[in-house]
């Protein structure tokens, strides 16, 4: 492939994603090491590379260097650390969106050359906060 995207994971974060890339009809490839995982893919016929990601041969067979989005959604932050700083260097133009579990990891994965990290649960209470809110306005005798 090239000029594709690239999605690292498809556990509870990545399925999401790939469904939505899916549906839009977005040339990507999944990079997954759970051979469970794997074997789910191939079955829907979605493009995947069986490996880990944070090893360099596992992402030049994903044509890391013609990638135009590299999206990474495993929990790990040193692994995922591992795959954005050779991605940045390989492929300098492409956009590369990180998932992370704290503050130190967003650091840490910004210091690396990511151009986005979500932090999982901040997006986590926002929803809450959303939800409260939208709850309060509904039942204003509570609030
Ligand atoms: P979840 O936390 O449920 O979104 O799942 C994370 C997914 O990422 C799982 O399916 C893992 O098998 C996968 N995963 C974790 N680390 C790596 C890695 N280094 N390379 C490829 N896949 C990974």
């Amino acid at each position: 492939m090239t000029d594709h995207t690239i999605l690292v994971g498809y556990g509870r974060v990545g399925r999401i994603i790939g469904t939505a890339l899916r549906k839009r009809n977005e040339r990507f490839l999944v990079i997954e090491s759970s051979d469970a995982l794997v074997t789910e893919l191939r079955e829907a016929n979605i493009e995947v590379i069986a490996g880990n990601a944070a090893q360099p041969d596992v992402l030049t067979a994903a044509n890391l260097t013609q990638t135009k989005y590299i999206i990474i959604a495993i929990p790990e932050a040193f692994e995922a650390g591992q795959v954005v700083r050779q991605a940045r260097t390989a492929s300098p133009k492409s956009q590369i969106i990180a998932r992370a579990h704290s503050d130190a990891e967003v650091e840490h994965l910004n210091s690396l050359g990511a151009d986005k990290v979500i932090m999982g649960e901040r997006e986590i209470a926002r929803g809450m906060i959303e939800d409260f809110t939208a709850r309060q306005s509904q039942n204003p005798d509570q609030a």
